[in-house]
């Protein structure tokens, strides 16, 4: 069954109508503001009681409305404002739908008094639902309108249920008038709720837009303003206003936009902001922003919304972008004001193994104020991006082909490489018995040390410096006779003639060594078999290789550098000892360089300097106070002071 189609009664649809204008009472205060500012007020005093709906009063001392208007002008279409189509495209004022009061006299008791400057008394008329419900009553009043709006939504029971909180209401009422106010400096505004003597928000004629926003969003703001403006012809639109500096944040952005003097919402030139902001404030906050944009009218769409409240123009994303860049350039300009903060770590991150290392002046301040432009590589244990790229010429994870051993001359299956192995943790091991304290992540998991004899010397250097000894494998068992022989036939040895023959000198070595197989597998997991080959080497950071050329060398000090007779001195000369072994030093590398090509080998001891040991160092060194007096630890910048330069360039 079709319906039946009616017409719809007329204050049916007026109510309709006035339902889309005015949603809340903060819509109809920005109508009624607008009227006044239409009619040249320069007072405006707006009086709320229970935030809006029960009552609404907006005093203005404008030009006032003719005594023979009053009649219509609560009818929709009714304007003062626009006679022809034409008109609208050059329109100037706020009004021009004639709608606002029509509206408000739909779906509220409303009453108007209101005064010429010719006329000689003031007159007030009630109305409902468009009309007057008698003549205009001559009384008592100075030049101007005030319009009283009672029992806002009386008749629309659905909307006034909707609108459960007046206090919400009349914060948002008290917003309009606020952001009205800072728009219009040079006029005032007062915004109260009835019976109070005290305004919420009052402005006065002769306060700057500066003074407004104080008075609106506190000192807080006011003094980290910086003042923009800019023009641009092609566009056809000027902006300017007020914006918060670098200093300046809010959890939620505060973007008083007018565009054509009218209060709008763009969600496009807030994202744009937020986007230039973004790179200036720490993560989750936000600027406050006032911006007077006037655009050529004609190129105004101000009727896409009932409320006016969303508006588009022309060429809208150039013009936002023109209003982006200009925002941009003026907060970096400004940061000669700027507050520098310095964080060397951020909270929280303790260093493995280590205590928390922070500045006192970032414990001091401790100030939530991390800025994006701070968000850099601050942290030295941050990684780089090249960390995660592999290098053409990766350090042998097993390299086959150019081992060292192709440089050095050791008998052919010596040392293919060396592969990196996890020992088996001894079962014996507890739980209990690992010092977790001493755990880095790129080391095994140590074990308790009992000797005291380790333990004073862990206290003499510091504790980071001794390394547990995971295992590595060396592939092909590697005679410890041939490596001692290496060794005595370099010059390093310093041996000589009067030294004896070297070969009974290697024996010694080997049988030397072999005596203490036990507790060097034990203590630095150098192990040894029963043949007197050398089988396992520690593994002190994990992927790193040192160098085999050093090995022989390694092994002839072992025998002979090392004091084995006392506990602490055998400690640490093997400590030593394994410290030279595994440094990369410069002879060896000079040498790889001479030699043939400049290839992995070279490029590996390189990219494991820069990624695995200064990783390791970020953790795991401390260094003896003495590095930084003798220039082995040099500090060659700092972060805050290295931005401050170069945003002077
Ligand atoms: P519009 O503003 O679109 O013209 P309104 O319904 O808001 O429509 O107002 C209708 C007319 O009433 C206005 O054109 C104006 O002439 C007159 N008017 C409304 N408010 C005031 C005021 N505060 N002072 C003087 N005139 C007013
Ligand atoms: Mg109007």
């Amino acid at each position: 069954m079709a319906g039946v189609i009616r017409r719809l009664d007329e204050t049916v649809v007026n109510r309709i109508a006035a339902g889309e204008v005015i949603q809340r009472p903060a819509n109809a205060v920005k109508e009624l503001i607008e009227n006044c500012l239409d009619a040249k007020s320069t007072n405006i005093q707006v009086t709320v009681k229970d935030g809006g709906l029960k009552l609404l009063q907006i005093q203005d001392n404008g030009t006032g409305i003719r005594r023979e208007d009053m009649d219509i002008v609560c009818e929709r279409f009714t304007t003062s404002k626009l006679q022809t189509f034409e008109d609208l495209s050059a329109i100037a004022t706020y009004g021009f739908r004639g709608e606002a009061l029509a509206s408000v006299s739909h779906i509220a008791h409303v009453t108007i008094t209101t005064k010429t400057a010719d006329a000689k008394c003031a007159y007030r008329a009630g109305y409902s639902d468009g009309k007057p419900k008698g003549p205009p009553k001559p009384c008592a009043g100075n030049q101007g309108t005030q319009i009283l709006v009672e029992d806002l939504f009386y008749n629309v029971t659905t909307r006034r249920k909707a609108l459960k909180s007046p206090s919400d209401e009349y914060s948002r009422i008290v917003e309009v008038v606020s952001r009205y106010a800072i728009h219009n400096s040079g006029k005032s505004f007062s915004v109260k709720k009835q019976g109070e003597t005290v305004a919420d928000v009052r402005t006065l004629p002769n306060a700057s837009v500066v003074d407004n926003i104080r008075g609106v969003f506190g000192n807080a703001v006011s003094r980290e303003l910086i003042q923009v403006g800019c023009e641009d012809q092609k566009l056809a639109y000027k902006m300017n206003g007020y914006i918060s500096n670098a200093n300046y944040s809010v959890k939620k952005c505060i973007l008083v936009l007018f565009i054509n003097h009218r209060l709008v919402e763009s969600s496009a030139v807030k994202k744009a902001i937020e986007t230039v902001y973004a790179a200036y404030l720490p993560k989750n906050m936000h600027p406050f922003l006032y911006l007077s944009l006037e655009i050529a009218p004609q190129n105004v769409d101000v009727n896409v919304h009932p409320t006016k409240h969303e508006v588009h123009f022309l060429h809208e994303d150039s013009v936002i972008e023109s209003v982006q860049k200009h925002i941009e350039s003026k907060l970096l300009g400004s940061n000669s004001s700027r507050t520098y903060f310095t964080q060397t770590l951020l909270p929280g991150l303790s260093v493995a193994g280590g205590s928390e290392v922070k500045t006192p002046s970032a414990a001091a301040e401790s100030s939530d104020r991390i800025y994006a432009h701070q968000m850099v590589r601050t942290d030295c244990r941050a990684q780089k991006l090249d960390a995660f790229l592999q290098p053409k010429e990766k350090p042998p994870p097993d390299p086959e082909p150019a081992g060292p051993s192709s440089r050095v001359a050791v008998p052919e299956a010596a040392w293919p490489a060396t592969k990196e192995m996890e020992r088996p943790r001894k079962e014996q091991q507890q739980p209990e018995e690992v010092d977790e304290d001493l755990t880095a992540a790129t080391m095994p998991k140590r074990r308790v040390i009992k000797l005291s004899s380790i333990k004073e010397l862990r206290a003499e250097t510091t504790e980071n410096t001794h390394r547990d000894c995971e295992m590595v494998c060396v592939h092909t068992p590697a005679p410890l006779y041939d490596l001692a022989m290496l060794a005595l036939d370099s010059e390093e040895s310093g041996w000589t003639e009067e030294d004896g023959p070297k070969e009974g000198l290697a024996q010694y070595i080997v049988d030397f060594l072999k005596k203490k197989t036990e507790m060097l597998e034990d203590y630095f997991s150098v192990e040894i078999d029963q043949e007197g080959n050398l089988t396992g080497l520690p593994l002190l950071l994990d992927k790193y290789t040192p160098l085999m050329v050093g090995l022989p060398m390694f092994i002839l000090r072992l025998a002979t550098e090392v004091n084995w007779d006392n506990e602490k001195e055998c400690f640490r000369g093997l400590s030593k000892e394994c410290g030279m072994f595994y440094s990369i030093r410069k002879q060896y590398i000079l040498e790889a360089e001479l030699g043939e090509e400049q290839d992995a080998e070279v490029n590996s001891w390189r990219w494991q300097v820069e990624h695995i040991l200064f990783k390791a160092f970020r953790t795991l060194l401390s260094p003896p106070k003495t590095f930084s007096e003798d220039g082995t630890v040099l500090q060659i910048a700092n972060l805050p002071d290295l931005y401050k330069v170069f945003e002077r360039c």
